[in-house]
């Protein structure tokens, strides 16, 4: 190991995994106390690898990483929780890949990403535990990340006046805007404006307020889902800069 190099440790998952030449591998792992880092895994390739269960994707544990001056190189990992249930099922591996890129797209090296980190472990529990559809688990999921990112509506007060909304009351949604009102305000909104339910709203607002331990502990169903799919569809047009998602077609 090249001197001055220091030993860091980091708890979180690899949510990526290539090949370097024939033997050689470089991660990609999110962490709580680095943030998204990439690291590379001599002969983590090879079958006898001490480290290569922790050159796939999904694995979550400690790591230990010689900090180089401009990379870092893995030393040791050691599992902490097992997610190769996911692998059962194509569809949870594909939507368990999807909520990985996702996490990585917007993961920053160098900053505290301990909340997108529990929502990641939470949604990929979720997905295990098939209590939740996989359809309501990416919503929940991607409307979450949005609030990770710190850019997200405000779903609990009137864009134009802001009056806390009234839960009991017909809200409005503004499809242009993705911002959220409530019925005193609907000449004020650019466009049409699409009515939400009480039951809509709520399901909103524990989205974005539930901590994510609890996150996935309810479902989705009926109209609610199928207005809350809409929603979630404007919502990534503004707030997740209409960017594609390699795994978005496979699930
Ligand atoms: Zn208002």
């Amino acid at each position: 190991m090249a001197i001055g190099s220091e030993l860091v440790s980091a708890n979180g998952f690899v949510i990526s995994s290539m090949p370097i030449g024939e033997s050689d591998r470089r991660i990609e792992v999110l962490t709580r106390e680095l943030g998204k880092v990439s690291a590379f895994v001599r002969g983590g390739a090879k079958p006898r690898s001490p480290l290569l269960a922790a050159t796939n994707p999904f694995f979550f544990g400690e790591f230990e990483f010689f900090a180089g001056s401009s990379s870092y190189t893995l030393r040791s990992a050691r599992q902490r929780a097992r997610f190769d249930d996911l692998l059962k099922d194509l569809d949870d591996t594909y939507m368990g890949m999807y909520i990985l890129e996702v996490a990585g797209y917007f993961g920053r090296e160098g900053i505290d990403e301990k909340d997108r980190l529990n929502l990641v472990y939470a949604a990929l529990k979720a997905l295990i535990r098939h209590e939740v559809k996989r359809e309501s688990i990416r919503i929940i999921y991607d409307l979450r990340t949005m609030m990770v990112n710190g850019v997200y509506p405000d779903a609990f007060s009137c864009r134009a006046c802001g009056k806390r909304l009234d839960v009991n009351a017909i809200n409005l949604f503004c499809p242009a805007d993705c911002f959220f009102y409530d019925c005193d305000c609907r000449d004020r909104i650019k466009g049409t404006a699409r009515e939400l339910s009480p039951a809509l709203l709520y399901t909103i607002q524990l989205i974005f307020s539930l901590p994510a331990g609890k996150l996935f502990s309810f479902d989705v169903n009926g109209q609610v889902l199928l207005d809350l799919e809409f929603i979630a569809k404007r919502l990534r047009a503004v707030f997740f800069e209409e960017h594609r998602f390699r795994t978005e077609s496979f699930i």
